[in-house]
């Protein structure tokens, strides 16, 4: 029996015979009936799963999330998942959605740094 038959025959269990579970419970045929009832019961309405990374997440690795997330689809009850790479500032994490305190902005096209970071640690030494 999986852990979540399990579960929901305790459930029916607790519901119909308003009883509370215990270990010698699943000796009585009314644990019999619930567990068939677990049985029975339709499984959950089937979810989709979406994933966010980072837009500099390297390529290698989005294929690699995207197989796993594939994968997830045979699991029972996920229906779908969808693998969304989001433009994401690479000091502070902050995104197009959610900027950061006061809001920020790109510094530049290609690079995904945003300009409260920009101005907090500008690179020392780097031209000299
Ligand atoms: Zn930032
Ligand atoms: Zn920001």
């Amino acid at each position: 029996m999986s852990p979540e038959t399990h579960q929901l025959a305790v459930e029916f269990l607790e519901t119909k015979a308003g009883i509370e579970y215990s270990a010698d419970v699943e000796r009585t045929p009314e644990w019999r009936d619930a567990v068939d009832q677990a049985h029975e019961a339709p499984p959950a309405p089937p979810i989709t799963v979406s994933i966010t990374l980072p837009m500099y997440t390297p390529q290698e690795l989005v294929d690699r999330i995207t197989a796993l997330a594939e994968g997830l689809t045979v699991v029972e009850g996920i229906k779908d998942t969808e693998v969304y790479l989001v433009r994401t500032c690479r000091g502070c994490g902050c995104t197009d959605e959610e900027g950061c305190f006061g809001g920020c902005w790109w510094t530049s096209e290609t690079d995904d740094l945003c300009s409260s970071c920009a101005t907090q640690d500008a690179p020392t030494g780097a031209q000299r």
